[in-house]
């Protein structure tokens, strides 16, 4: 391998899917998946949160929710379990995982996923401005979301969006880009109430998950 191409090689973007994971599904799943494939990065890795800043706590444990993402990734090459929000404790603040992954990875590039849906909520995230400086911003689109029009993502995705997913590489971070995926209208909330009204969540998340589920009576 030439040194120009192993630079690159060793260059390739890692993925960064944060979320409550209550419980991990293949909405999470297929999009970590396409865009680990689609963006030809080293890997994604799956970051379950500690406690949420902007939402109600998940109702799994944080260890059941890291044993069912390990579950769920067992046999997927690519696709990565990282427990630094749950070690950490407390509040999971994206600013500061990006914070601790930079001094990690040094110069290779970052790239958070955000789900099209979140897009809009940005500003509300602490020091939301400095995430772009740490990372690339990749947005898997939603069912019913659009990129906002005005306002400052509107602004924030004027100047830094790209049209080849290729370029993330180029540089540690700065970038956004739109990347099509498959899109299932899978949620985590539809999953725990058909388990709390006895009803099947086969077909919506992985069968180790919900054996797990069953064997821990979650989301009764
Ligand atoms: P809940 O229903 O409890 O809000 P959720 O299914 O949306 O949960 P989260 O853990 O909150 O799951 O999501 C983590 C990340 O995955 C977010 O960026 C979210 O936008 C994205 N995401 C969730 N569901 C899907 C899906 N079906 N397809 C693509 N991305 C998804």
């Amino acid at each position: 391998m030439s040194n120009i191409s192993s630079l690159i090689q060793t260059n390739k973007p890692i993925g960064i899917l944060g979320g409550t994971f209550d419980p991990i599904h293949f909405g999470h799943l297929r999009s970590a998946l396409e865009l680990y494939e689609h963006c030809d990065l080293a890997e994604v890795r799956l970051i379950p949160c500690g406690t949420p800043p902007d939402r109600p706590a998940p109702q799994a444990s944080r260890e059941a929710r890291l044993d069912m993402l390990q579950l769920a990734v067992a046999d997927q090459p690519g696709l990565v379990v990282d427990d630094r929000e749950i070690k950490r404790g407390g509040i999971s603040y994206t600013i500061d995982t990006l914070t601790s992954l930079r001094e990690e990875v040094g110069e290779q590039p970052l790239c958070l996923i955000i789900g099209a849906d979140r897009l809009k909520t940005l500003p509300d995230w602490r020091h939301w401005e400095q995430l772009i400086a740490l990372s690339h911003l990749l947005i898997m689109p939603r069912p019913g979301y659009v990129a906002p029009t005005e306002g400052p993502v509107a602004d924030l995705v004027i100047e830094h969006t790209i049209n080849d997913a290729a370029l993330l590489r180029h540089t540690p971070a700065g970038q956004i880009f739109f990347s099509p995926i498959t899109q299932l209208e899978i949620a985590a909330t539809d999953i725990r109430d058909h388990i709390k009204q006895g009803r099947s969540p086969r077909y919506l998340l992985p069968e180790p998950v919900i054996h797990f589920i069953n064997k821990q009576r979650l989301y009764l």
